[in-house]
């Protein structure tokens, strides 16, 4: 039998804010030192009263804005009331039924194989709370640690229609929203490191039928090939219940990154009701007398899925080249600015940028990813990196001297010039200084010199080689090929 998919994402993101969501506790995510951060506020000891951090419903709003959301005129905080060890309160203060933004929409903008049709995806809220403290499990399992550190931290809790049809849109759609929440500064929406979760509904109906299947739920998923990956076991897994006759159970199911399977966690018979009322201690709100939503707009900059269509105009990229440049921020910004400074230089500004762009994602990221750097330890700038495509352009360095130099001035930040001049490596074009090379080549090497004359085509290249080490790699190897064949047909 055909089945149909139904598959809806809700995504956790720790708010980029100085303080916690209700108290004026440090909001640190990389703090090491357990229970730093805390105070009788986000402890929940009795008679205190939370205050509301207006930088944090900043950002939500500005992610609402985004995403073409309804901002509510009115909206509350609620209790969601449930026991457990790393909710010092006895609830979590939430959004339940009038969350700060409804509806709204993120559409696919990031390429893959099967999907150029960037399809849409409806985003049913998007609203705000705090959230839990953080359980570790020493390996003896004799004990839980709790730090309380995470306690109170502002979350955004994003909730998209059951909309989604595979693993490979879940995951498209988690990568979109990192880069949005990241180029608005609202979070760092790490998945490794926790400041971005997502849990996964899903369930499998036959094709025709009318009501949805059960819904299962999974969690744990902190990466975005986890999110893919255990979508795609669900999808088998259900499958082949149904196919046995038999019911899928409505449950919550683990992610297992290594065996690559989702394992039951909890059944509904367990799920708790939540009990959730109104939070007495703090006031409705009404954003719009809170902000002016004209500046909140200009916050916005430039969308990712906007910024995308203009790089690839801008700088002719490819649809993966493009891809690259978003999900890193940073080294868009080097390329940017390093063709901003190429284009006050009279250069042939098509050929220039081609050659930043491709010296970028080739070289400087290949080295990048090879030795594991950051971008603290790449000391390569805009001023040097255009110096060095400046140099190439002008055929006043050979793109294997470019190489060369580029390779040391990522690490050591030296100016390309200097070094151009203090080791020589112009390019030779001086014809007195390269036939007397030329002529020793063909004379040391008499074997190479008759293969060629014999019609080895490749012994010219091993020619120009041994003349090229000689002159420190700074000749045009065209050019020298085009001496040497002269020289030899002679
Ligand atoms: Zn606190």
């Amino acid at each position: 039998m055909l089945y149909e998919t139904t598959i809806g994402l809700e995504i956790h993101a720790e708010l980029l804010t100085k303080t916690k969501m209700f108290c004026s506790c440090l909001n640190e995510s990389e703090e090491k030192q357990p229970n730093k951060n805390i105070c009788s506020v986000c402890m929940g000891h009795p008679g205190t009263l939370p205050v509301i951090n207006i930088e944090a419903l900043r950002k939500v709003l500005k992610v609402g804005l985004s995403l073409n959301s309804n901002i509510s005129s009115y909206s509350k905080f609620d209790r969601k009331n449930y026991f457990y060890p790393d909710l010092p309160k006895g609830y979590q203060i939430s959004q339940y039924d009038n969350p700060l933004c409804k509806d709204g929409k993120l559409k696919l903008f990031l390429s893959d194989e099967e999907n150029e049709n960037q399809k849409e995806v409806k985003i049913t809220r998007v609203h705000l709370e705090e959230d839990t403290a953080r359980l570790i499990h020493p390996k003896d399992g004799k004990s839980t640690l709790i730090d309380f550190n995470r306690a109170g931290v502002p979350l955004m809790e994003l909730v998209t229609e059951p909309v989604i049809h595979n693993g490979k849109e879940a995951r498209l759609f988690c990568q979109g929203l990192q880069i949005l929440l990241k180029d608005l500064d609202v979070s760092e929406a790490e998945m490794e490191k926790g400041q971005m979760r997502c849990e996964v509904n899903i369930s499998l109906k036959p094709i025709g039928q009318r009501e949805l299947g059960t819904k299962v739920e999974i969690k744990n998923l902190n990466s975005f090939k986890a999110v893919e990956k255990a979508i795609e076991y669900e999808l088998k897994r259900q499958t082949e219940v149904l196919e046995k006759g038999e019911k899928v159970i409505q449950e919550t199911r683990g992610w297992d990154p290594i065996k690559e399977v989702t394992y039951p966690q909890r059944t509904k018979e367990e799920a708790q009701d939540y009990r959730y009322f109104p939070e007495p201690d703090l006031p409705p709100l009404n954003v719009y007398k809170l902000f002016n939503f004209e500046e909140l707009k200009k916050e916005l900059k430039e969308l990712p899925w906007l910024k995308k269509e203009r790089i690839i105009k801008e700088y002719d990229l490819s649809l993966k080249e493009a891809d690259i440049l978003l999900k890193d921020s940073k080294v868009l910004e080097i390329l940017e600015e390093t063709i901003k400074i190429l284009k006050t230089k009279n250069l042939d500004i098509k050929k220039a940028t081609n050659l930043a762009k491709n010296y970028l994602l080739t070289d400087i990221l290949g080295i990048k990813e090879k030795e594991k750097l950051t971008y603290q330890e790449i000391k390569i700038t805009p001023l040097n990196f255009s110096k060095i495509i400046e140099n190439i352009v002008q055929n006043k360095i050979s793109s294997r001297v470019a190489k060369d130099i580029l390779l040391e001035i990522i690490k050591t930040g030296q100016d390309p010039e200097k070094l151009i001049t203090e080791r020589s490596l112009e390019t030779i074009s001086d014809i007195d200084l390269i036939n007397p090379i030329i002529e020793e080549v063909i004379k040391n090497n008499p074997k190479a010199v008759e293969d060629y004359k014999k019609g080895k085509e490749t012994a010219i290249q091993f020619l120009v080689g041994q003349a090229m080490a000689k002159l420190k790699g700074a000749a045009d190897p065209k050019e020298l090929v085009k001496i040497m064949e002269n020289k030899i047909k002679k």
